[in-house]
């Protein structure tokens, strides 16, 4: 069945929202009882919220859980198109990513992973497009080596690659000096750079900071991008390897379908599907969590697991603490654009491509489609923003203005215009996260707040939700343990 999310052209069907996924929930409510009191409301269900439920139920709580979506798995989800899982959201998952690891192993999944790159056959090579219009076709040996050196060149503020500067990613600030790092943007650490760069490192690096950051070089942090760079080993081979290169077989919704199982096997779940909430009220002893179409629902605790970019929408009573909602009020800066392409250019599938310029300036060869197409994955940023539902024909020029292409199928998530996401991954701006991430992360009364957007880890990530989904179960359940709250 189709979810409400996403969006598919195909020559024959035109542009339709709704695509089907495992992900959809049927029927979309359990609760029999509207007055039942819970000992934990948890709001959301993507990775955050799908780790509290299961890890709240089977440890014997009794949990509601709300989501304003049809389906499970928020800002990761895949769409089961022709027998493909074209991933909208979170897709890239590695066994170095600890929390991930954990639950890939626990559900048994490690064999459910497959390579996105396949570079033994077809046109094998890189497009790369240096000034608007100036394309060359490069090998990937060359792609790997002018993004080394640009990235080097750029990273290097302690002369070590940020290994003294950042040597701990998961205690981010052991060294005090890395705090100033933050009042860079990646426009002013270029500056400091200026001159360094050949125009093909300058055109490579802003197309791979442009992909991590979904924003602009002039606003993104340089802190963040580094904390980014450490967790991923300090090189580029270790960020293709975290970021963009073992993803599931079967989609992101197989993985997300089997804590929404486990869950729901202990029958302490119950849940709540197209509800989107409005307020959260703490009087003390109990939370009532109210929808925007006005049921009220009861807790002893809530977990919020809303995105930073949309936290400003709920009404807290008592009003969430100031630093938060500055916090809130900023927001984060990412507004990526995902886009994939089924076309029927088996050579293809070893192509990969950086256009600076264009409005889809990343992309790469991601996958075969049970027809024998090539799947092709496309990446835009806010510099040059794309609503590719505005203009199909258009998005579709786009793609084909990097390399001739015979397109068949488009298919995507626009985040950016999502009421519940209001952009992709958590990227901020210099001086958020140490002025906001401690702020971000305490809990407010009753209200405990949980999102990969302010884990400590793999931060913006499906591990940093799963580090964090399991922060927040593990401390309801011990302040449940505690008795009642006194304040
Ligand atoms: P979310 O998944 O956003 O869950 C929050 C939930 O809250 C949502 O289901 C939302 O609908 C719900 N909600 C919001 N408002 C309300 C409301 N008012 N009432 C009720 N419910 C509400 N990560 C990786 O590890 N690897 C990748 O390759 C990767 N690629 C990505 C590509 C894209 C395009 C995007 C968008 C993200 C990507 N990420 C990736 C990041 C990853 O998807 C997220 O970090 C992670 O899924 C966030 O999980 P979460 O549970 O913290 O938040």
């Amino acid at each position: 069945m189709n979810s409400k999310d996403g969006y598919q052209w195909t020559e024959k069907g035109g542009l339709t929202q709704g695509v089907p996924s495992i992900g959809l929930i049927q029927p979309p409510s359990n609760i029999t009882e509207e007055s039942t009191v819970y000992d934990v409301i948890i709001v959301g269900a993507g990775y955050t919220a799908l780790t509290a439920a299961r890890d709240a139920t089977t440890s014997g709580l009794k949990v509601l859980l709300l989501e304003a979506r049809d389906r499970i798995g928020g800002r990761s989800w895949s769409s089961n198109i022709g027998g493909y899982p074209f991933e909208m959201g979170g897709t890239w998952v590695n066994w170095g990513q600890a929390h991930v690891w954990r639950e890939i192993s626990r559900y048994n999944m490690r064999k459910e992973l497959e390579i996105s790159q396949e570079h033994s056959y077809g046109v094998n090579h890189f497009s790369l497009f240096t000034a608007a219009g100036k394309k060359t076709d490069l090998s990937h040996e060359e792609e790997d080596r002018i993004m080394i050196s640009a990235l080097h060149k750029f990273i290097n503020v302690d002369g070590a690659l940020g290994r003294k500067i950042m040597p701990f990613p998961h205690d981010e600030t052991y060294k005090p000096d890395v705090l100033p790092i933050d009042r860079l943007t990646a426009a002013d650490r270029l500056s400091q750079i200026e001159g360094e760069l050949s125009p093909q490192e300058y055109g490579c690096l802003k197309g791979w900071l442009l992909l991590c950051s979904g924003s602009t070089l002039e606003t993104m942090s340089f802190y963040e991008f580094l904390h980014l760079w450490a967790l991923s080993g300090y090189s580029y081979e270790g960020c293709i390897e975290y970021l963009v290169k073992y993803k599931f077989r079967g989609g992101q919704s197989s993985f997300a379908i089997k804590f929404w199982n486990e869950a729901l096997s202990t029958n302490r779940l119950s849940y709540n599907f197209n509800c989107p909430i409005a307020s959260i009220k703490d009087s003390n002893n109990s939370v009532e969590v109210t929808s925007i179409d006005g049921r009220i629902y009861k807790g002893s605790r809530v977990i919020s697991t809303i995105p930073l970019n949309v936290l400003s929408t709920i009404k807290f009573d008592p009003p969430i603490d100031p630093s938060k909602t500055r916090a809130t009020n900023t927001g984060h800066l990412n507004q990526c654009v995902k886009v994939h392409a089924e076309v029927s250019n088996k050579d293809l599938r070893s192509w990969s491509s950086i256009d600076p310029s264009s409005k889809l300036l990343y992309a790469f060869g991601d996958g075969t489609t049970p027809a024998g197409n090539t799947h092709i994955v496309a990446f835009g940023a806010n510099e040059t923003h794309l609503d590719p539902e505005k203009d199909i024909n258009a998005t579709k020029k786009i793609l084909t203005d990097l390399t001739d292409m015979n397109i068949e199928r488009v298919v995507f998530h626009n985040w950016s215009s999502d009421p519940y996401a209001k952009g992709a991954w958590f990227f901020p701006g210099k001086e958020f996260v140490t002025s906001y991430l401690e702020a971000l992360r305490a809990r407010h009364g009753n209200v405990f707040f949980a999102s990969s957007d302010w884990a400590v880890g793999w931060r913006s990530f499906i591990d940093g939700a799963i580090e964090e989904g399991t922060r927040a179960a593990r401390d309801v359940l011990l302040d449940l343990r505690s008795g009642p709250r006194q304040y």
